[in-house]
């Protein structure tokens, strides 16, 4: 056809293309909400807790009411979120962004000098907290200079030093703040971090149209969801172990949500809790390490997984024989993968219910189209041909937050350039099998050489660092640091590992060092990674 020729090599989903809902994305996450108001939305998987989708939503509207109404937030104002997986992070996240207020979701096991560098760089007006977190969020206000942040706390009944409480944000039924507040497609509605394809952590601005597109994605590729479908009484319920600081536990926070689901909220791996979750859980929304330990685990058993239809995994790549593992404990279920990247909300691809290979990401999501390109002469590549996965849909980012030179480099012509490298196979499935970018990726989270470089590189001993990924079998990669010592140093590991510990949370810990003459540079200054992956392979073959 005409339309083959004008783009030849495009791939489009196998959903035909079709208009988002319009308005705001919580009035979308809200649609259908009357069909199951008063049951329950939340358990907490540690204390037993419910609420439910009444109760949810009642305190999402005061709590962004009150932000507008107390802290006196405006529209487009971001607002701090360091949380792990608690009721409270609906409030904080939905209400706000019902209320035209930015989140900016950080890891709760940052350390200060991280949390201030995103506060800093988000311009954050307020912060939601733990009450256990404070201490660390007030180190970062120290080093962040920003004596005037609010700070929101959560578990602290009264507002006390300065610190305004969350309960009395809740607590306020006065809603009328929310009365002229209108979101389109095209505002703001939350801003992750990802270091995107090099440098440090930059912020992702995400639209309401963003998260609309990925959340109407899910659900039209939910083929294991069978609420809306069939009996009102088959409720899925979710164990959420993801965590909603990243963009994919968000995204089956909403998609739970908007089917009707249970969501089983789990603030942390912890053993035990994770298992009991486990015994009702019909969708499992995991990332590799844990189809890795649901494999392995003898305290997982068949009996353990008998209500579980579909695993489904994302973030980083997962091995065939892990799988399996997984499968022979739950004969009949199914396996689904998703693809996708905090810059595009992240759903990109997800195998739908006729998976026929299981190391497939599957084709792309509805609305979307993905081509592969090659890296060095930019042409669109056919089947089985290997480039540079690229996308194009409404779940592409805006662009990096006040960063347009970075944006420009990975958003051409409204075609997003993921750095990740894969193909795709006559049924016009796709597979990743590597990755250009700089981005290491540990248990699925996020490191960045770059981060990583500059914390090295402020230890008095180093006179230079450079950083690169390894493989391993545990983690899928590990970080290994080059570093050239200033002159009369002697190497010591241990100290530089402490240092690391100190500056950054414990994921992005480096255990190996390899002590360099010179970390090898482009003329222009630039590291040359290929060079350092070279010299890593030597030492680490694969695992
Ligand atoms: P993040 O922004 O943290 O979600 O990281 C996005 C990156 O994670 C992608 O660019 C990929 O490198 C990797 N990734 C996500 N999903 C998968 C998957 N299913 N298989 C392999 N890599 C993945």
């Amino acid at each position: 056809s005409s339309s083959q020729w004008s783009s030849p090599n495009v791939v489009k989903s196998i959903y035909p293309d079709e208009p988002l809902p319009p308005g705001s994305f919580t009035d979308y996450l809200w649609s259908r909400m009357d069909g199951w108001k008063d049951e329950t939305a939340l358990i907490c998987g540690v204390s037993g807790r419910q609420m439910s989708y009444n109760e949810v939503r009642r305190q999402c509207r005061n709590f962004g009411a009150s932000l507008r109404r107390e802290l006196n937030l405006k529209t487009d104002d971001r607002l701090g979120v360091l949380l792990p997986n608690i009721m409270e992070y609906y409030p904080t996240a939905f209400g706000a962004m019902e209320a035209g207020i930015v989140p900016s979701p950080m890891n709760p096991i940052y350390k200060p000098d991280e949390v201030a560098h995103q506060l800093l760089d988000c311009e954050a007006s307020a912060i939601v907290t733990l009450h256990q977190l404070l201490p660390t969020v007030q180190k970062a206000i120290e080093i962040a200079g920003l004596g005037k942040l609010k700070i929101i706390v959560v578990g602290n009944d009264t507002s006390t030093n300065g610190t305004i409480s969350f309960k009395d944000l809740i607590g306020n039924g006065d809603t009328s703040q929310l009365e002229d507040v209108r979101r389109c497609h095209d505002d703001m509605a939350i801003i992750p971090y990802s270091s995107g394809t090099t440098g440090r952590p930059k912020g992702v601005v995400l639209t309401h149209g963003n998260l609309t597109a990925n959340l109407f994605g899910l659900d039209r590729g939910k083929d294991h969801i069978v609420r809306t479908e069939i009996l009102a009484t088959s409720k899925e319920v979710i164990p959420l172990i993801l965590p909603l600081f990243h963009i994919y536990g968000l995204a089956i926070a909403s998609l739970t949500i908007l089917t009707g689901g249970e969501a089983v909220l789990l603030p942390k791996f912890e053993e035990e809790t994770f298992v009991n979750s486990l015994k009702n859980a019909t969708v499992l929304y995991v990332a590799p390490p844990l189809v890795i330990y649901l494999g392995n685990s003898p305290k997982v058993t068949e009996e353990t997984l008998k209500s579980v239809r579909t695993v489904v995994s994302g973030a980083a790549p997962v091995g065939q024989a892990d799988i399996d593992k997984v499968l022979k404990k739950m004969p009949g279920a199914l396996y689904k993968q998703g693809y996708g990247l905090t810059e595009t909300s992240p759903l990109v691809c997800t195998t739908p219910i006729t998976v026929y290979n299981p190391t497939s990401i599957g084709p792309p999501a509805v609305n979307t189209k993905v081509k592969v390109v090659d890296v060095e002469t930019g042409q669109a590549a056919g089947p089985e041909e290997s480039g540079e996965i690229v996308v194009k849909g409404p779940q592409v980012m805006k662009g990096y937050w006040k960063n347009q030179k970075a944006t420009d480099e990975v958003l051409k012509d409204g075609w997003f350039y993921t750095g990740d490298i894969g193909h795709y196979d006559s049924k016009g499935y796709f597979y990743i099998t590597d990755r250009v970018k700089e981005l290491i990726k540990v248990k699925g989270f996020q490191v960045a050489p770059a981060e990583l470089e500059a914390v090295l590189r402020g230890h008095p001993d180093v006179a230079d660092a450079g950083v690169v990924g390894a493989p391993d079998p545990l983690k899928g990669e590990k970080p290994v640091a080059f570093i050239v010592l200033k002159a009369n140093v002697q190497p010591n590991p241990e100290t530089l590992k402490a240092y690391v510990v100190e500056k950054l949370a414990k994921y992005k810990r480096i255990e190996d060092f390899i002590f360099v003459e010179s970390v090898p540079k482009s003329a222009a200054g630039k590291i040359l990674r290929k060079e350092l992956r070279l010299m890593v392979k030597e030492r680490f073959p694969k695992a």
